[in-house]
């Protein structure tokens, strides 16, 4: 339980008091939440000291890290495919506290933004350790203070979906592809600990390796290992990716209507 609440007057006390064992904290909704893995009992104020602003730099859209779910979800200048995932998460009271800075750092498998933003090549941008791709951060970030998210235009089509099994329930899958004449993205989450990136598959679906639904359905249930859950099977699970993410890859083929840009 949250017994002290610093709001620190620049980054730099923040980021001494995190090195002092205090947790970061942005909209709280992981943090304070009751059944939170993470139980802090100091945390540092984030807001009113790290942007929250959606906008655009030259031709990247910006995103400050404490911008909320919602307003990502209202933003013109974000892109369709971000807004619509932002928007998956069914609570818009959550939606209207919760971070996208705080969705990545939390790095949870069932992350709706963490997926889209992949297929979406995004860099996240920290202040102790600099630019880098999303995927490194998620790797190798070790909780450095975020402070934006930039996303650079992109080529081809983007198809974002899941798989839940009511409006308010925890999703099963989760599936980002973004499909072009040479490049193919496969994101998903809810299949291992954290949101992964099939990478061998997708270089397999650019070089035409794999023609059909069929063939990707099969690669992608081929590299996914989904951990059994108390509400969906292993097997279940991977199916359901695996079908999600084929779908998907022929819809960004395709120039479906599904597709966002
Ligand atoms: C009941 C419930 C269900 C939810 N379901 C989903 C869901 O299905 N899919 C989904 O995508 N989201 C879901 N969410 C929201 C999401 O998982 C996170 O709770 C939220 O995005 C975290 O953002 P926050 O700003 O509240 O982070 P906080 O709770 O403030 O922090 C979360 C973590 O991130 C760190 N952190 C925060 N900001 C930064 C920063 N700028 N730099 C570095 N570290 C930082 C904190 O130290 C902490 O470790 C759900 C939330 C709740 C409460």
């Amino acid at each position: 339980m949250i017994q002290e609440a610093v709001k620190p007057g620049s980054i730099k006390e923040a980021e001494s008091l995190r090195a002092q064992g205090w947790a970061y904290m942005a909209g709280g909704t992981l943090i304070n939440w009751v059944a939170s893995p993470l139980k802090p009992e100091k945390v540092v104020l984030l807001e009113g000291l790290v942007p929250g602003t959606v906008g655009r730099e030259g031709d990247d859209v910006v995103i400050g890290a404490m911008a909320t779910l919602q307003s990502v979800v209202d933003a013109e200048a974000a892109p369709e495919a971000l807004r619509h995932a932002a928007g998956m998460i069914p609570s818009r009271n959550i939606r209207n506290m919760a971070t996208i800075g705080g969705n990545i750092a939390a790095n949870r498998p069932d992350s709706y933004v963490i997926p889209a933003l992949l297929a979406l090549d995004a860099r996240v941008v920290t202040t102790g350790a600099g630019e880098m791709p999303l995927m490194a951060y998620l790797r190798e970030g070790k909780g450095a203070l975020i402070t934006q998210v930039r996303i650079p235009p992109v080529s081809g089509n983007i198809v974002v979906d899941r798989a839940v099994r009511s409006s308010a329930a925890y999703p099963a899958a989760i599936v980002a592809v973004r499909g072009s004449e040479n490049a193919c993205v496969i994101a998903l989450g809810c299949v291992a600990n954290h949101c992964v990136r099939l990478e061998s598959v997708e270089g397999k679906v650019t070089s035409g390796e794999l023609k059909t639904e069929e063939d990707v359905f099969q690669a992608v249930y081929d590299a996914i290992e989904p951990p059994d859950s108390l509400k969906e099977s292993a097997a279940y699970k991977r199916t359901i990716a695996a079908t999600l993410a084929a779908r998907a890859v022929m819809a960004c083929r395709g120039n479906a209507a599904s597709s966002l840009q």
